[in-house]
């Protein structure tokens, strides 16, 4: 339920795990050990974790919002792999010549590669709607 709110925190930058199905003592485990913030939508989770938070909104930029809020989150310099929440590293041209297709290759100047996964990122109009949501939810912070 909170896999696109995932993605989000880390298009953000900031560390973050998904476990669709994992059993709560699981997730409490990991949250202990890995001094992370337990996210969830489930109240009685919530309730019994201290280091957790309850996101009570469905919808996405209410849910961004709440959680930028209560953590007073700032989009961080490096966004994290939207798939995998592996590092990204800045690639040299040459290196990724045969990587992506040549139109892209051709129009672009500045790539990553996801340390974890090997996903290419590259600033094509996609960033751009990504970093116009994000500014968007900035601004309008609808949420209580
Ligand atoms: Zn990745």
């Amino acid at each position: 339920m909170l896999g696109t709110l995932a993605k989000w925190l880390r298009i953000l930058g900031y560390d973050t795990l998904f476990f669709p199905y994992a059993r709560d003592d699981f997730l409490i485990k990991l949250a202990e050990k890995g001094e992370r913030i337990l996210l969830t939508k489930d109240r009685e989770l919530a309730e019994s974790f201290e280091k957790s938070y309850f996101v009570k909104s469905e919808k996405l930029e209410r849910q961004l919002c709440e959680v930028i809020k209560s953590f007073s989150l700032k989009k961080r310099e490096k966004s994290r792999c939207s798939v995998c929440n592996g590092e990204l590293e800045k690639l040299n041209k040459d290196e990724i010549r045969n990587l992506v297709p040549y139109y892209v290759f051709q129009t672009q100047e500045t790539f990553f590669r996801c340390k974890n996964c090997g996903k290419i990122y590259w600033k094509g109009t996609h960033v751009e709607k990504i970093e116009r949501f994000i500014e968007k939810v900035y601004q309008d912070m609808d949420c209580e």
